[in-house]
């Protein structure tokens, strides 16, 4: 593994961007801004970030040689999904340095592997049991009781391979139709709001949080976020600390989100972390509008070897409303909305689920 120290790139170098979607494309014309290039690597050849960069690899994670090839093109390789396949990273980092660093993948790819880093480091998460069979869900469940969420250990998202299992559930039934021997119970957690911080670090270990974000999902999908969350600065420092420690602890050098659970009352600890995603984030998308430095700006700047910045928010972001399936179709209802900013991913149909784009509406401070 490179000493991700010695990384630092000038303007006219080359970033290599593993994964096509939405975020590789902001990520990429955060990099052009800064007179940066960069080279997409997908296996859909209608990958969204393929659109806004010269040079595109379109092969499958398996391919080595096409692995290799697109590593000696570029100077520093990062990922815009935490997905990447383990033996990718391997081929990839043998040559060229990988940011953040192979482990982080290992630690977040899997839920249980995530959740025991956090517990060590002190930080609270809803109680968890590991699951491998009907018997050990049952064993979970008389410990941690119900209502409990059922998750598979690697490859969900936006609320895919999880079941909420509640008081008089077929037990044997929810774990079936998870289809996994890998899973993970967790307390159900009777939450008063969702919060997320972005953060950055850089390899000298300097960390930038942005201001907390406070997000509302439907169908388990992000609908809306807006900054700064409505919760106590004592809270909002403390959620800021959890990610700094979390990033710290993970020697990352990029950008990572941390959704967190805010409790209402009680003894314990007043924020539990639900999920690490080692990348830059849905709920850090305000911060391309609402702030004078981006998450995208902020993850290049870090891989780069560049200073971060020091983002000031521009205002109140008032909401980041994601644009879901059939909802991209209003596009020209929300380009007349005054003071709102749009973006369009440029994906091809509108599945339901599938995001689209987003639009950001910020309220400048004098505006009252
Ligand atoms: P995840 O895939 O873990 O990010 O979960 C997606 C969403 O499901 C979260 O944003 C919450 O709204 C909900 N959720 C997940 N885990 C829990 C939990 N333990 N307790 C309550 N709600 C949860």
């Amino acid at each position: 593994m490179t000493d991700s120290r010695q990384v630092k790139l000038k303007p006219g170098d080359t970033i290599g961007i593993l994964g096509g979607g939405q975020l590789g494309r902001m990520l990429a014309m955060a990099a052009a801004r800064l007179g940066l290039r960069c080279q997409v690597f997908s296996p859909d050849p209608d990958s969204p970030a393929f659109d806004v960069v010269l040079n595109a690899t379109c092969a499958e994670y398996a391919d080595v040689e096409a692995l290799e090839l697109f590593a000696h093109d570029v100077d520093v390789i990062t990922y815009e999904f935490e997905n990447v396949p383990a033996a990718a990273a391997l081929v990839l980092d043998a040559r060229r340095p990988v940011l953040p660093n192979r482990k982080v993948l290992e630690t977040t790819q899997d839920r249980l592997a995530e959740k025991d880093f956090v517990t060590k480091l002190g930080i609270g998460t809803a109680a968890y049991a590991d699951v491998t069979s009907v018997s050990s869900l049952r064993e979970a469940i008389a410990r941690i009781g119900l209502p409990a969420v059922l998750k598979t250990r690697r490859f969900g998202y936006d609320g895919k391979g999880q079941a909420i299992i509640r008081e008089g559930d077929d037990i044997a039934k929810v774990w079936t139709s998870l289809a996994t021997k890998s899973a993970i119970l967790e307390a159900f957690v009777p939450y008063e709001r969702e919060i997320s911080v972005i953060a950055a670090r850089a390899a000298t270990g300097e960390v930038e949080c942005f201001d907390v974000t406070e997000n509302e999902h439907r169908d388990h999908i992000l609908k809306i976020s807006r900054a700064p969350a409505s919760i106590p600065d004592a809270l909002a420092a403390e959620a800021r600390n959890v990610a700094s420690k979390i990033a710290t602890a993970l020697d990352y050098v990029g950008v990572l989100a941390v959704e967190m659970f805010v409790l209402a009352n009680g003894t314990g600890p007043k924020v539990l972390v639900n999920e690490i995603a080692p990348r830059v984030h849905n709920s850090g998308h305000w911060t391309l509008d609402g702030a004078s430095v981006s998450q995208f700006e902020q993850h290049i700047r870090a891989i780069a070897g560049w200073p971060l910045g020091k983002p000031v928010r521009h205002g109140e972001v008032v909401t980041m409303t994601n644009l879901i399936g059939d909802e991209i179709n209003d596009y020209e209802k929300w380009l007349g909305v005054p003071g709102a900013t749009v973006h369009i991913y440029g994906k091809g149909a509108p599945r339901p689920g599938r995001k689209m784009g987003h639009v950001t509406e910020v309220r400048p401070p004098l505006d009252k």
